[in-house]
């Protein structure tokens, strides 16, 4: 079946259509720079790259013209249905969903849960419905996933009106990437997904790992927003909350600010002061860069410390699973976290490690140490798997 993936954020569409039969990418592409004299469209099609100019286009224009390229291109009148990715469900969703009025609304509900992303979701939701009369729509989480987590694992020990009046607890996030990825670990381990162990590492721009017990989340690194956890490209992770208040005004800036700093300023970046890149890092690192050396270790030290953490509630590992644009591709970074985490039984095969485990099914671990693998992640199928199941249903 074929499926358009929408994930409209405020000032781009990013979009595919996936066939679900093959797992395979038909199309993918991203409009950026939405609302602004530079808005472009780019898409690429059977390794072909094409562009054009949507100048001053806001989402709607945007959309359609993502629709008019997929007629000029014959792919429109097959799709079936559209996923969208959604950031903030809240405690409304545990599960993707089609969307009706019930939907909408729980989505809208979660609005302040997620500001800048949930509103441009919706947008996108009402477009695709316009767009594409009589098409079902699916709506598809980040945060369902982690609705498995047990009470002591989402909530923080603050005064209990602020979680019952103010639903403030830990949601987490990537949760389509971590369920996609603990899945096809659990297939190259040759495991029933619900009989398995797993911590993920999603590491991308944004960073959290997650553990995975019997096909379930059971806690992950990410709270309230995504600010929360490991360190990431711009974002600090956890940081002492006191440190809000006391930088607000030696800084002279509001508070709004200090937290606009943590998102945007901090982690790789703020750490380096060179990139929020870790190739960037990397090779500054190489080449005898203090500071990106120092970003690097943070970065993996933090990263080990949490996946340690997250081994409390699995009682057993029986994968760690790297992911995202540093775990698929960064063997350095990998072979560290593996070195620090030893305790755990964990031995780097330098060569599987070099060759990203594909040599060996993803395992990057010498044979009788504790299995780690590379698992690329694929959030777009994910969300196609579930639009098609929920549009056939
Ligand atoms: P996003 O979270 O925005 O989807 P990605 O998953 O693409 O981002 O991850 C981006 C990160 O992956 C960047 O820090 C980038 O430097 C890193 N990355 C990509 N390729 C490599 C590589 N070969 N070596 C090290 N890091 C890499």
């Amino acid at each position: 079946m074929q499926i358009l993936v929408l994930n409209c954020g405020s000032s781009s569409a990013k979009f595919a259509v996936m066939d679900t039969a093959s797992g395979q990418e038909v199309i993918a592409g991203l409009a950026q720079r939405i609302g602004s004299p530079q808005a472009t469209l780019g898409w690429k099609m059977a390794g072909v790259k094409a562009e054009r100019a949507i100048p001053g286009a806001d989402h709607k224009a945007a959309l359609e013209t993502i629709v008019s390229v997929l007629r000029e291109l014959g792919l429109a009148e097959g799709i079936r249905g559209i996923g969208h990715r959604v950031v903030h469900g809240g405690e409304h969703f545990s599960a993707s969903r089609i969307v009706d009025a019930t939907v909408v609304d729980g989505i809208r509900d979660c609005i302040p849960l997620g500001p800048l992303h949930n509103p441009a979701n919706l947008v996108g939701i009402e477009l695709g419905a316009v767009l594409f009369p009589g098409l079902a729509q699916v709506a598809v989480f980040d945060t369902a996933f982690h609705q498995t987590m047990p009470r002591q694992a989402y909530l923080y020990a603050v005064p209990w009106s602020w979680y019952e009046e103010h639903h403030a607890r830990r949601y987490g996030f990537h949760g389509t990437s971590h369920r996609f990825v603990s899945r096809q670990a659990a297939e190259q381990l040759g495991r029933p997904y619900d009989q398995c162990r797993t911590i993920v590492a999603h590491l991308g721009n944004g960073c959290s790992a997650c553990a995975i017990k019997d096909g379930q989340s059971v806690d992950t690194t990410m709270g309230l927003t995504p600010l929360e956890g490991l360190v990431m490209g711009t974002r600090s992770g956890d940081v002492d909350p006191a440190l809000i208040g006391y930088l607000a005004p030696r800084l002279g800036i509001t508070a709004d600010k200090v937290i606009d700093a943590l998102n945007k300023q901090s982690g790789l970046q703020g750490l380096s002061g060179l990139s929020n890149d870790m190739r960037t890092l990397l090779e500054a690192a190489g080449n005898g860069n203090d500071r990106a050396k120092l970003a690097v270790e943070v970065f993996v030290y933090r990263l080990a410390k949490a996946i340690a953490g997250l081994a409390v509630p699995l009682g057993r590992i029986d994968a760690l699973v790297f992911t995202g644009g540093i775990g698929e591709n960064a063997a350095p970074i990998r072979a560290q976290i593996l070195d620090q985490l030893a305790v755990f039984g964990f031995r780097v095969d330098e060569t599987r490690n070099r060759a990203h485990g594909r040599s060996v099914g993803g395992r990057i671990t010498a044979d009788g140490a504790t299995t780690a693998l590379v698992v690329p992640t694929n959030e777009e199928l994910m969300i196609a798997l579930d639009t098609a199941a929920l549009v056939a249903a």
